[in-house]
This record gives structure tokens, C-alpha cells and sequence, in this order.
């Protein structure tokens, strides 16, 4: 699948990969690479979670958004998947387990799937280096999320780093939402697509870490996991701030 880019296709620095879960976070985004990108493939990993609704978020939502802005549906390239099935053996966690989802004795929940974040990116980077792409992009965030090591620019810097001296490329790992509170990241889908990304990403979306899709205000979840919990609050504390654009700042 290895594609050399010709003198029609956009230049190599406006040619991006998303990584993509199908949540709230990399819906944000996805939308933010296509406002500033002239071509975007999006990738996602299945690494045995227990929730394959998670992974048909991801088709739902590249089907709404192709078809909600027109701007962005001829930005938008081939959705990849690749399987990770024997790292989610590895690193099982309550994500790809039935454990309770809890804080371990390292300080750490029990969702954390140890080095989940730097193997996604040394597969997206062997990826995107055989499709020509040279940006990264991630919803990594080291703001109110529960400390996951491997979120943190400080990690992220240094694999680019190693990324870059590993294959010879000039990768950048770009994570808009690395500074932004949950309030924020709608704030930043609102200012770049309007209600009508808020609309698409609350119905089609999927941050819950277990498969249940009953409704609310905020999205579809179970409504008490700790993912629902914190869309749930980063949701109101929007709202409640009368749901604000968040206008797109330089990223780390
Ligand atoms: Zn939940």
C-alpha cells in the first residue's frame, strides 16, 4: 500500500494521520485536521476492547462529518485499521479485561494499558511513512485525565524524537487537545464546526469504557464509568459557561 505522492497531490507537510478512536477527543480532533489540512487519513487500533461499538463510532462518525461539511469531505482519505490484538494480550487492563475499573497501587487506574499511546504512534508512524503523510495527530491531553504517563508532551517529544531517528523522517506528533480542560475541547469542536459538530459528536460518538449507549444530554454512555463521568462534567461546565466557542491556539 506503499503511495509516493505526485506533483498533484497536496506537499508532504499538509498530509496528516489522525488517530482515531471514535471519542469525544479524537472526533475534536479529526475536525481540527481537516479545517487546517489538505489531506487527512485517519487510522484506529483494535487491541481487543471489549466494546467493538467503540470501532463502528469510528465509520458512523467519518460518515457524518463527510456528509455535515462539504468543505471537508474532499480532505477527508482512506480510514485505516490495524490490529493490535497481541499487544492488548500483553498489556491487558481493565479495558480489554472484566476488572473493576479502579486506581492500582502505582497511583495509576486500572484502565491504564501500559505504553498504549507509544505503540499506537510507532504503528502510525510506519503507516504514515508508507503513505506519505508527515503529521501525527493525536487527542493525548495532560490536563484532567488521570495522569496517564504516556499522554504527556514530555513522552510524546521524545518518541517524535525517536520516531524521526529511528525511520529518517521528519514525523511531528501534534496534540491539539494537550492543554485544553473537557469544557474546552467542545469549546474548540464548536469554534471549528459549529452546533453542528456538537450535535454529531454527542449522538455518534463513543467515550463510555463500557459498550452501554443510553442516551443523555452529554452523549451515549453508561453514565457512571469514569470516561462518562468526565465528559458528563466537562459537558455541564460548558453548558454552563453558555456553551463558548474556544478559539484554536498554536499546539505543543
Ligand atoms: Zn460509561
Amino acid at each position: 500500500m506503499t503511495i509516493t505522492p505526485t506533483d498533484a497531490d497536496p506537499p508532504m507537510n499538509d498530509r496528516v494521520l489522525v488517530l482515531f478512536s471514535g471519542g469525544q477527543d479524537s472526533t475534536a480532533c479529526l475536525a481540527w485536521a481537516l479545517d487546517r489540512y489538505a489531506w487527512v487519513e485517519t487510522v484506529g487500533f483494535d487491541y481487543g476492547q471489549r466494546h467493538s461499538v467503540e470501532l463502528q463510532a469510528r465509520r458512523t462518525l467519518r460518515r457524518s462529518i463527510a456528509a455535515a461539511f462539504p468543505a471537508w469531505r474532499g480532505r477527508l482519505g482512506p480510514d485505516h485499521r490495524i490490529n493490535l490484538r497481541s499487544f492488548g494480550a500483553v498489556a491487558a487492563s481493565a479495558l480489554t479485561e472484566d476488572r473493576a475499573i479502579e486506581m492500582t497501587e502505582r497511583g495509576l487506574p486500572s484502565t491504564f494499558v501500559p505504553g498504549r499511546n507509544l505503540v499506537f504512534l510507532v504503528y502510525a508512524a510506519a503507516l504514515a511513512d508508507r503513505r506519505g503523510l508527515t503529521g501525527l495527530i493525536g487527542g493525548m491531553c495532560e490536563t484532567d485525565f488521570s495522569g496517564y504517563p504516556d499522554c504527556r508532551r514530555e513522552t510524546l517529544d521524545a518518541l517524535q524524537t525517536a520516531l524521526n531517528l529511528g525511520m529518517e523522517r521528519d514525523f511531528r506528533i501534534e496534540t491539539p487537545l494537550m492543554r485544553l480542560t473537557k469544557a474546552q475541547t467542545w469549546g474548540l469542536a464548536k469554534s471549528l464546526g459549529g452546533e453542528a459538530l456538537i450535535d454529531l459528536t454527542v449522538r455518534d460518538s463513543h467515550t463510555c469504557y463500557t459498550g452501554e449507549r443510553t442516551p443523555h444530554d452529554w452523549g451515549a454512555g453508561c453514565g457512571v464509568c469514569p470516561a462518562c463521568d468526565l465528559r458528563a462534567r466537562g459537558w455541564r461546565e460548558w453548558v454552563a459557561a453558555g456553551r463558548p466557542d474556544r478559539p484554536d491556539e498554536p499546539t505543543p
